[in-house]
């Protein structure tokens, strides 16, 4: 950490002191410069602000550029009202419910601003799947995804005169004032070298630490470094948020050897190319043997389970094994189509086992196993319906539909990183809190850099998930505009 004994000490005349430097220009550091913009504009003061990007003009760089954006929202954009309980749930009480209640609240506001702003919001009806989210089963999506709302958020960004853009910077140490005043960063140009970037107050919104492997290993254990990134702009997210605010004493919050991950297709390139559809099928390892209870909840309430686990005691390979009449249902659709892939197919089982070089007695013996134990329910993938095996381990407690269509399918299956969970602790301001308690001055935080989610093993496999998906790009996006709002009062 760079201290100096006020920012005029080492500036000279040319350098400008900004009123607010935002690091990082994914959905929250997007948001804060946006809001402190147009909040200190309407108090008719023409702030300064720089955005510093480590990422090139252009470029798809971090997790919101690459995001589809799908919201748990319901018809009227109101976040799902049962978002907090389950996060006090599978965190097993750690998760700060202030917070998930303020997300909440504050989730139409930030659809309204992005609404007011020309980002489209579209919602769907879910016929097909059981979502197990309290929408109604309606969820939502910005229309072209993450990556159409940051081409939005910037063009109204770009059309303030009081803004500067540095790409290709990557912010590294924070400037401190000797009372511990946040007062500017030190950031590595692209040319390799240091300058130094003045400003009352800091915003930090660059992502976590999935993109850097030393702490990968450091947090998440060992062979860590065998999770790909779901999305190539993930690179950048190297954990210098992290490292900055622990340099100055922030808190932290979130399990620091969790991951969201999810179950791609080991064969394509597509970011993203996840296989969704794991609960109407059968998963196995190398083995041909079943490792989790693929029904255990909903789709999304398990997928990211599954896939941790798949990382974690499968030596990263899992197989999703269907049958005709599962495909031809699902498909086409978001479920098996996401990735750009067709399943392997074949007559036989056994033909499929050596398409997806499994050994075809072992994956017969696992398929006869499982269509001999299940019971007599209807299968409904609408709802929890109870048509589970009896006398495996583990058993599949919804839609264990029988495997005995031909042709059958499969996937090969691997898991990729979506985000860490980690990160510095905030107040309902986005402000830093220390680890004494009280705010950083000068200092803010939104986004992934934020922890909130807890890795709690135990409660993970009996519910299934640590991190209720579909809620993390709206808490980016609205901590960053309460971040830039707040950073506007205090000017
Ligand atoms: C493929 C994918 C699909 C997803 N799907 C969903 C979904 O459907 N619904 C949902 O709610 N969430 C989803 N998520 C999660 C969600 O998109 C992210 O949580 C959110 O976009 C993160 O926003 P952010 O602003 O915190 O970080 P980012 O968007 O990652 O932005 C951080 C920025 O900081 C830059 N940066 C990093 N380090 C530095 C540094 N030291 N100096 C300067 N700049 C730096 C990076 O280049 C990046 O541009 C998905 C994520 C991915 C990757």
């Amino acid at each position: 950490m760079s201290t100096i004994n006020s920012p005029a000490n080492s500036l000279s005349d040319a350098d400008p002191v900004y009123d607010l430097i935002v690091v990082g220009s994914g959905f929250a550091g997007c948001m804060t410069a946006l809001n402190f913009l147009e909040d200190t504009k309407t108090q008719g003061k023409a702030a300064k602000v720089v955005l510093i990007e480590a990422g090139k003009d252009g470029e798809r760089c971090g997790a919101s550029r690459w995001t589809p954006a799908f919201f748990r929202l319901d018809k009227n954009n109101k976040f799902d009202s049962h978002f907090k309980n389950e996060m006090k749930l599978v965190s097993n009480g750690l998760a700060d419910q202030a917070y998930c209640e303020k997300l909440e609240a504050e989730v139409p506001s930030t659809v309204k601003f992005l609404l007011d702003h020309g980002i489209i919001v579209q919602h769907q009806d879910e016929r097909n799947v059981y979502l197990g989210f309290n929408t109604g089963q309606n969820f939502a999506k910005g229309e072209g995804g993450g990556y159409a709302i940051i081409l939005k958020l910037f063009k109204h960004i770009l059309s303030f005169p009081n803004v500067d853009i540095m790409w290709e910077t990557n912010a590294e140490e924070l400037l401190t004032q000797d009372d511990g005043t946040i007062c500017g960063v030190k950031v590595r140009k692209n040319d390799g070298r240091f300058a130094k970037v003045f400003g009352e107050r800091v915003m930090l919104s660059c992502g976590g630490f999935e993109g850097n492997r030393e702490m990968l290993s450091r947090y998440v254990g060992p062979r860590a470094e065998q999770l790909g990134l779901v999305a190539p702009g993930l690179k950048y997210n190297t954990g210098f948020g992290l490292k900055m605010g622990l340099q100055v004493g922030a808190a932290t919050a979130g399990s620091f050897h969790g991951l969201h991950c999810e179950l791609v297709d080991t064969r394509s390139s597509k970011p993203e190319a996840t296989v969704w559809g794991h609960s109407f099928g059968i998963v196995v390892n190398e083995h041909s043997k079943r490792f989790y209870d693929e029904g255990n909840r909903s789709l999304f309430a398990t997928c990211e389970v599954i896939a941790y686990e798949t990382w974690r005691d499968q030596k990263q390979k899992a197989y999703f094994i269907t049958d005709a009449p599962i495909m031809e249902r699902f498909r086409p659709g978001w479920v098996y189509d996401t990735t750009d892939l067709d399943p392997e197919k074949g007559d036989t089982i056994e033909d499929l086992a050596v398409k997806l070089g499994l050994v075809p007695q072992e994956l017969k013996k696992t398929v006869d196993e499982y269509n001999a134990s299940i019971n007599g329910k209807e299968f409904n993938p609408m709802a929890l319906d109870g048509k589970s095996t009896f006398g495996l381990t583990p058993n599949k407690t919804n839609w264990a539909a029988p495997i005995k269509v031909a042709p059958f399918y499969g996937y090969p299956l691997t898991a990729k990183i979506v985000f860490t969970f980690g990160g510095l602790k905030v107040d309902l301001d986005s402000r830093v809190l220390s680890t004494t308690g009280t705010p950083i001055p000068g200092l803010y935080c939104a986004g992934e850099l934020s922890g909130l989610y807890y890795n709690e093993s135990k409660v993970a496999s009996e519910f299934g998930i640590l991190n209720p998906p579909c809620n993390s790009a709206l808490r980016c996006l609205t901590f960053g505009r309460l971040a830039g709002k707040s950073a506007a009062r205090d000017l």
